[in-house]
């Protein structure tokens, strides 16, 4: 039920307002991390960034590109009845493999990169700590860096249930139904619904 899960949310937004930065950046100090600029999360079939509309138009604000030049839906989803695909997130876009925006071996975006990103190879769950593979991890991290990286995943953390429940919020059910053939996609997000016809975003 919609409602029980933005209750459940709303339960989750308030623990994780409690997390303390300094038990985390512990934990982080302790696990470790030095990024080794390889570059392994940025490129490669493994790299799915997902973003929110605010991270979208922040790199859209850094690069002068379109929406759509940006980000594209994934493929995951579901068909409705009049064949529109439906999907619920936004993914960075990517070319031959890899991120889009990782060129000349390093990120073009850097100032303007997502949440997912100037905090991996860790993200919260639960509001337990997790770590995503990296070959960094275990690495020497000063500790200005370790509270540094507390503080943006506890932000991280929030944002992403602030966005869950606004799209749970705005999310309006559809009737299934087959594949369609003519690239029409609408993707339901924290701002409601932006549809794509023939690689175009109409709103
Ligand atoms: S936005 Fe930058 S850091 Fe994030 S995956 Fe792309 S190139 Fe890598």
């Amino acid at each position: 039920m919609r409602e029980d899960r933005i209750a459940g949310l709303k339960e989750a937004f308030l623990a994780a307002k409690k997390l303390s930065p300094t038990k985390l950046a512990a934990r982080i100090q302790r696990i470790g991390f030095h990024c080794l600029k390889c570059g392994e999360c940025c490129r490669g079939e493994d790299n799915s960034v997902v973003v929110f509309p605010l991270e979208i138009r922040r790199i859209q604000i850094a690069t002068g590109l379109e929406w759509l030049d940006v980000v594209s839906p994934p493929n995951e989803g579901e068909w409705d009845k009049d064949g529109c695909f439906h999907t619920l997130e936004w993914r960075l876009k990517k070319e031959g493999g890899s991120c889009r925006f990782y060129q000349n071996g390093r990120c073009s975006v850097h100032r303007a990169r997502p949440m997912l990103c100037s905090t991996y190879p860790f993200y919260l769950d639960r509001s337990e700590l997790m770590c995503s593979e990296c070959r960094g991890l275990g690495g020497r991290i000063e500790s200005d860096e370790a509270d540094r990286m507390a503080e943006q995943l506890i932000m991280r953390y929030l944002f992403e249930i602030q966005e869950a429940i606004a799209l749970l919020e705005r999310y309006r059910d559809f009737e299934r139904g087959e594949a369609g053939k003519d690239g029409r996609y609408i993707v339901h997000d924290s701002e409601g619904e932006h549809r794509i016809v023939g690689g175009e975003l109409l709103g």
